[in-house]
């Protein structure tokens, strides 16, 4: 019997309370196997998941009404300038909204890319990277700040969090792209900023998605976690690596796990993806089963790749969440929770609890 999910939106991922444990746990209760009877990504309250807006695909292909989106008055903008994002209120910070008369001179108000519709009303995304900082005085008042996401955004309301990866992605994508990748013309934002159009070959570009696999190698009452060549100390994590072209999900997590570890795996089960905004990264997360346990490593990809049982894990998980008081007293240590690697590593423990 696989418990229905339902839906789970702790505000913050990382401080979690007592209500959001309850309602994660729920989720996991009637003992499914990990990457079974789960709901979207959004019920696991991952941080960049779940934005509110409208990203309004069908009427955002109409210039015209791009254009009037533009001039309504209620538009607010979501500034970014050298890819961090404006927010204000510490210490519990939220994205800072500015409205039309609190854009700085030379903002590239035409260039700002449409994120989609609160409440019917536009909400805009505008690097102001290129403006002067003597301009920024006005965005910068009453304690607003830019503010590097990653760093920011396990305070952060989960709605923000989703709203910023989706804004970081794209102000980042339309920087990178003003000439065509066919003919280096010059290229021009479309479609509120979902593409880019060449003016002299008219080829479209669309904006880069890039599919990652994340997993947690389960071997009965262990896990495999590594640790990483550019990660500091103890720290240890789900493998993870870029897909490749003409690969499956499935195929793309037994060829990392056996290039980085030389684990074999048998069955993949999808549990839940995260974007990952640095800079457009989607992270699919996986559990998988061992087929085999010997471990070698690649010593150019990782640093250690160990076995670790699931009461230590349980217990790096709930340090990792600020949940016990003083040392952990492991010689390792987790990813915080608003990384999906700590979702997927608390799928498993918890299942197991629940069981
Ligand atoms: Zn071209």
């Amino acid at each position: 019997m696989v418990a229905a999910p339902r839906a789970v939106r702790p505000r913050r991922g990382a401080r979690e309370g007592a209500d959001s444990r309850a309602a994660r746990d729920a989720v996991f209760e009637g003992g499914a196997m990990p990457g079974q009877g789960y709901g979207s990504a959004q019920d696991h309250g991952h941080v960049f998941t779940g934005s509110p807006l409208d990203r309004a695909g069908n009427e955002r292909r109409d210039g015209a009404w791009i254009e009037g989106q533009h001039a309504k008055p209620a538009r607010r903008f979501l500034a970014l300038r050298d890819l961090e994002a404006l927010v204000e209120g510490d210490p519990a910070p939220t994205v800072a909204w500015l409205a039309p008369a609190e854009l700085p001179d030379g903002a590239p108000e035409g260039e700002a890319v449409l994120l989609g519709l609160d409440g019917g009303e536009p909400r805009f995304a505008i690097d102001l990277t290129a403006v002067d900082e003597a301009a920024l005085a006005g965005p910068l008042a009453d304690g607003r700040r830019f503010a590097e996401v990653r760093g920011v955004a396990p305070d952060l309301p989960t709605d923000d969090t989703a709203i910023l990866a989706q804004a970081r992605s794209l102000v980042d994508w339309h920087a990178r792209h003003p000439f065509c990748a066919a003919c280096g013309g010059a290229t021009t934002s479309r479609n509120g900023g979902l593409m880019r159009v060449c003016g002299d070959c008219d080829a479209e570009h669309f904006p880069r998605v890039d599919p990652v696999v994340i997993v947690l190698i389960i071997d009965g009452d262990r896990c495999l976690l590594v640790s990483g060549r550019g990660r500091p100390g103890s720290n240890y994590t789900c493998i993870a690596g870029f897909m490749e072209p003409g690969e499956t999900v499935e195929e793309a997590v037994r060829r990392e796990v056996r290039e980085e570890a030389g684990v074999e795996v048998a069955a993949v089960r999808y549990h839940s993806s995260q974007p990952w905004p640095f800079p457009a990264s989607l992270m699919l997360g996986c559990h998988a089963e061992a087929a085999s346990a010997s471990i070698a490593i690649d010593p150019e990809e990782i640093k250690d790749a160990r076995w670790f049982d699931r009461a230590d894990v349980a217990r790096a998980l709930d340090f990792a969440a600020g949940e016990i008081e003083g040392e952990s007293g492991l010689d390792f240590g987790v990813p915080a929770p608003f990384t999906i690697s700590h979702q997927l590593i608390r799928a498993w423990t918890s299942e197991a609890e629940g069981a």
